[in-house]
């Protein structure tokens, strides 16, 4: 075991425009990665899976910075944004609470000070804990790339564990947030081998609010980390919920849709049929929280 790990050798480059760290990224397809907090790209380079000749650092980029709030139109997250100044946000904290309580899920205060979401997201782990809120928020994904910018929606983002649709060339430069349904409630309920520092054996992200044209009145999202490939939205379960009287046996048969939905792996984290069980009982529990917010 080699108690001394070391980073491989490497570039850094600093870009000033995003069309420069595009072009840069274009040029070098599977050598240059970008980069914010590293939590991510340091720790792979150190143990060995990535071995990168450029590293070119996004954070110095015109908007990244920014964490703005518009009562119309809603929150752009510079993609530089770190977890621990969401979650300082008394904006976020007041419109966006479900995101605020993702962040604060993830390790520990001194690595949010470095992890951003945006991170988080191109990360692609079905592990992540902040995707569930951006998805059930409706997150878009602002990314400059060789031909100029464009806009990504997180629904269609994911193609496997740390596979998007990002192309060599992209960079996310932020993530946009609508305001949210009026009345919405949410919660995001993580389940990991000890209170601090540890990524996810199941993740139930859930959001409700009233809709008038569903015939239960209320329509639901649901997101699950951790149980697929991808960052899973139990689709039925939305569907049922939205279809039928909202009452106890039909939050619990949302969550039993919802635990049938997923496809885990056996892993050092929990056995497959640990986490089915585990997505039925926090999906439930979640709902049923959800659902108190909603009509308390
Ligand atoms: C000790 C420890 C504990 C952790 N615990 C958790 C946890 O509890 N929950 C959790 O979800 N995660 C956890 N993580 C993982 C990590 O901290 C998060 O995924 C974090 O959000 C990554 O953000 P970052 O800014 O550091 O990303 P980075 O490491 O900088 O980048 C992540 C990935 O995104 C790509 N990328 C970065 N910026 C851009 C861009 N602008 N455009 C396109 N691609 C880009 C990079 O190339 C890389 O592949 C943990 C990590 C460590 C080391």
């Amino acid at each position: 075991m080699n108690t001394h790990p070391t980073l491989p050798e490497f570039d850094y480059l600093r870009p000033r425009t995003p069309a420069e760290a595009s072009e840069f990224l274009a040029r070098h397809p599977g050598e240059a990665r970008p980069f914010l907090g590293g939590t991510d790209v340091l720790v792979r380079m150190r143990d060995g899976f990535l071995t990168p000749r450029f590293l070119v650092d996004v954070k110095g980029l015109e908007g990244t910075n920014d964490l703005h709030f518009d009562p119309k139109a809603g929150l752009t997250l510079g993609a530089a944004v770190s977890m621990n100044r969401v979650i300082a946000s008394a904006e976020v904290r007041t419109h966006y609470p479900l995101l605020a309580e993702a962040c604060r899920s993830v390790a520990s205060y001194p690595l949010r000070t470095r992890a951003t979401v945006v991170g988080n997201l191109c990360n692609a782990s079905p592990a992540g804990d902040t995707i569930g809120a951006c998805l059930a928020l409706d997150g878009v994904l602002h990314v400059y790339g060789v031909n100029g910018p464009r806009q990504e929606r997180l629904e269609s983002f994911f193609l496997g564990p740390g596979k998007t649709r990002l192309e060599p060339g992209d960079v996310v430069t932020a993530i946009h947030f609508p305001l949210p349904p009026k009345g919405c409630a949410g919660m995001y309920l993580k389940l990991g081998r000890n209170q601090l520092s540890d990524l996810s054996i199941v993740g139930v992200t859930a959001l409700g609010h009233p809709d008038a044209s569903c015939p239960s009145g209320h329509r639901f999202r649901l997101a699950l980390a951790s149980v697929a490939p991808v960052p899973l939205v139990p689709v039925e379960a939305e569907a049922y919920l939205a279809s039928h009287p909202i009452t106890p046996e039909s939050l619990h048969e949302a969550a039993r849709l919802a635990a049938d939905a997923c496809s885990p792996i056996d892993d050092v984290r929990g056995s497959a049929r640990y986490r089915k069980l585990m997505v039925r009982n926090l999906s439930a529990t979640a709902l049923a929280q959800v659902w108190t917010q909603l009509t308390g």
